[in-house]
């Protein structure tokens, strides 16, 4: 057991964890960050960052001007016929691999003087007499406040009995890729039950990332075979996997992806980012809210280390800012991503999308936020 009881205790250090790690190591508090990976590391996303975000990011210290990153204005998205929308993004975002920004982020979180754990696995958090217990292999920590920003599936789901059963499950599939996808395009192509977007990232690079269910991957057998199967049927998607010069030598994956809703707040613990709820990744839009929860997140346990309010008031803040802040731009995202992966459903979708090119502004307007 270690002495130090720690202001706050992170588990997870995707961007929610990171952000805040940076926000309360600033702001002069004991923070240790526990991540279960070592940086740099890859991770399955499609990378490319709203420009909510921008501000935000350059505010905790990345440098992203200096990253001379691509900048992405343009919307396509094409039917599994081959059906294709064109679209302004009138916000617009930016491209950046993740091995890249976790990485910088944990730089500067150290920098801000937080302890981060890396290849360190929380078994456990518990809440007792006021103080958390994170059981970390045969050690035990202690802090004040706990954040879980463990991300969408993680062996804490499990364990405080979170997972959805009764809910369809998605995988996740991640390429990087040389390809010559316009620097200032994000793609999405649809093909049945899944979608595949492409967009740039930094030093010429392009990222490759798909979402289908599950039980299209135990139908095909293998990756390779419902890429040939499924994927390729969209002209566009049999393009970019027949051309494109795959940069990892086996596909980057995740399961057990569901979008169904979960608390905030989780037996004390605050949680953050995709494991307070994951966005529809048609919307392009979880990391930003991931990065948008903790600077709220932050607020709260501020207010509640500084003495003004007490844990329960800290909860019911934070509860009551995620949900105003969150709530809306989810309920959008899961309506749009029934539209999205049956061939005829797409077809009429962006068919109907096409006559209406303002329904475009507005239902990317719904799934986004302002910069925070
Ligand atoms: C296929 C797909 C494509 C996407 N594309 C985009 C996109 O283009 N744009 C966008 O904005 N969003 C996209 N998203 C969503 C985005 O990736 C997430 O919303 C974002 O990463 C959430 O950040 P996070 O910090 O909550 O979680 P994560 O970034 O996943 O971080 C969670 C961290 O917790 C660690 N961890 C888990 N359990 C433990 C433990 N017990 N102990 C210690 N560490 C632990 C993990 O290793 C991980 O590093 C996509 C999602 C998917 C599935």
């Amino acid at each position: 057991m270690h002495s130090t009881v720690y202001d706050i205790a992170i588990v997870g250090g995707g961007l929610a964890g990171l952000c805040l790690a940076i926000q309360a190591g600033k702001a002069g508090h004991n923070v240790v960050l526990f991540e279960k990976n070592n940086y740099p590391y890859h991770k399955v996303c499609g990378e490319y960052i709203s420009n909510e975000s921008w501000q935000f990011l350059e505010t905790l210290g990345v440098p992203l001007q200096d990253y001379a990153l691509p900048v992405i204005n343009t919307l396509k998205v094409s039917s599994p016929s081959g059906q294709m929308l064109q679209a302004p993004l009138a916000q617009g975002g930016f491209g950046i691999s993740r091995y890249k920004l976790d990485a910088a982020l944990c730089a500067l979180a150290r920098n801000a003087g937080v302890q981060v754990l890396e290849g360190t696995k929380v078994e456990n958090v518990t809440f007792v007499n006021n103080q958390f217990f994170i059981a970390v292999a045969n050690q035990q920590y202690s802090a004040k406040v706990v954040c879980g920003t463990f991300g969408k599936r993680s062996n804490l789901d499990v364990k405080w009995q979170r997972q959805q059963k009764h809910t369809q499950s998605y995988i996740g599939v991640k390429y990087h890729v040389n390809y010559p996808v316009p620097t200032n395009e994000i793609q999405l192509h649809n093909f049945k039950d899944g979608y595949c977007g492409i967009s740039a990232i930094e030093e010429g690079k392009a990222c490759l990332c798909y979402l289908t269910t599950a039980a299209q991957l135990q139908k095909a057998g293998s990756i390779a075979k419902m890429e040939a199967q499924f994927l390729q049927k969209n002209k566009y998607l049999k393009h970019i996997l027949t051309n494109a010069t795959f940069l990892y030598t086996k596909p980057l994956t995740i399961s057990q992806v569901s979008f169904a809703p979960k608390k905030a707040v989780e037996n004390n613990v605050l949680c953050i980012g995709d494991a307070a709820g994951l966005i529809s990744p048609l919307c392009g839009n979880g990391m930003s809210m991931a990065m948008h929860g903790s600077k709220i997140a932050f607020n709260a346990v501020q207010q509640f280390l500084q003495g003004t309010i007490n844990r329960q008031q800290m909860e019911a803040t934070y509860t009551h800012q995620w949900q105003k802040a969150f709530a809306t731009r989810l309920f959008y995202g899961r309506l749009i991503q029934r539209f999205f992966g049956g061939t005829i459903t797409t077809n009429i979708f962006l068919g109907l999308l096409k006559k209406l090119p303002k329904l475009i502004n507005w239902l990317v307007a719904k799934t986004h936020g302002k910069p925070f």
